[in-house]
């Protein structure tokens, strides 16, 4: 069975938030989701990647060269050599999401081909998704941080996220203002999760980590930096809440680098090499003893965490949850706190609007 591929099309779609939202260390006003399109055989398979336009440029000017002609069966072949191309680029970061959102568009294809859906490929686990809500911005007010918690308890959300580690954490006794405030709206029976995107100094980390553990804290993400390895671990050893990081992990190796460091490997298919990349990186998450969670993207995650027993959750974060239905149809809904897993052909999206792509 073959087929090459006869076209590679890209799309830059920006989505403006509601309000300007901030986390410990970032601060934004839009999210650009940056769309690929591979056609082979008459179907066209959809992937995406949350990043800048840049990431279109890599994938007309290196990637489309490397898929045209291209087995769209061949996925880790194409994989490879995508990997191969971006060597005087970098192949992390903003080439990592290029290829991410190439790859998850030739699963898409090659399950359309085979007129399958994508989670009955890559063989089917579960049939629901459990998501955990997030947002939380530490520039919410005390009425928009309640609308969103009352949102995630209306989805049926069992677990729920915010950020803290405002401003590089210049202002621990509002986080921890904010994590009580949290449990006040979420109710006793949810579990508290913060996200502090490497915002704290390993003392400071150490010393907020203790005061979530008697809040009853069960995850702390990015407590530092997830670039100090070392300090994650030690951070992991000394407190009861789980550790967690990964977002950024961009392969295999990376991945094996951070999973001794934490309780919990966060992966996303849109950095981490699409679903290629997601399913090699969590073979290293167990093989290590430990969890995986979805780094946002929830759409794009169903198919493959549908294929996971070892899977936590996935993150239903607020910006994508809020924009991924306007950029495809066919967005699976969360019922019960769980993503149904689609029954259509691929993932069963497609873009809403193919004529801003080229
Ligand atoms: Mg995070």
């Amino acid at each position: 069975m073959r087929a090459p591929v006869t076209a590679v099309r890209t799309g830059v779609h920006r989505f403006r938030t509601p309000t300007p939202e901030t986390d410990g260390t970032l601060c934004w006003g839009a999210t650009t989701a940056v769309t690929v399109e591979v056609d082979a055989g008459g179907s066209t398979g959809l992937g995406w990647t949350y990043s800048s336009p840049a990431a279109a440029a890599v994938v007309t000017d290196v990637l489309s060269g490397v898929l045209c002609g291209h087995d769209a069966f061949d996925i880790p072949g194409a994989a490879e050599a995508m990997h191969r191309a971006g060597r005087n680029l970098g192949t992390r970061g903003l080439f990592a999401q290029a290829q991410s959102a190439a790859d998850i568009a030739l699963w898409d294809l090659k399950a359309r081909l085979l007129d399958v859906p994508l989670a009955d490929l890559f063989g089917r686990t579960r049939h629901r998704v459990p998501v955990y809500g997030s947002g939380g911005f530490t520039n919410l007010d005390r009425t928009q941080l309640a609308e969103q918690v009352a949102g995630w308890v209306a989805a049926g959300c069992t677990a729920m996220k915010i950020k803290i580690g405002e401003s590089w954490g210049a202002n621990p006794g509002r986080d921890l203002a904010r994590v009580r405030r949290l449990r006040e709206l979420a109710g006793d029976g949810v579990e508290l999760m913060v996200d502090a995107n490497g915002g704290y100094s390993p003392g400071q980390a150490r010393r907020i980590g203790a005061a979530l553990d008697e809040l009853g804290v069960v995850w702390f993400e990015e407590p530092v930096s997830s670039d100090d390895v070392d300090d994650l671990g030690a951070l992991r050893g000394e407190l009861r809440c789980d550790v967690a990081a990964g977002e950024y992990v961009a392969d295999a190796r990376e991945a094996a680098r951070l999973a001794p460091a934490v309780d919990c490997l966060q992966l996303d298919v849109t950095r981490c090499g699409g679903y290629t990349g997601w399913l090699r990186c969590t073979a290293i998450a167990v093989a290590a003893g430990r969890q995986v969670s979805g780094h946002c993207a929830p759409s794009l995650h169903v198919p493959v965490a549908a294929a996971l027993p070892e899977l936590r959750h996935v993150e239903w974060f607020a910006d994508h949850a809020r924009l991924e239905p306007l950029l495809v149809d066919g967005a699976p809904p969360v019922i019960d706190g769980e993503l149904l897993v689609p029954d259509a052909p691929g993932h069963g999206m497609t873009l809403r609007n193919p004529e801003e792509s080229s």
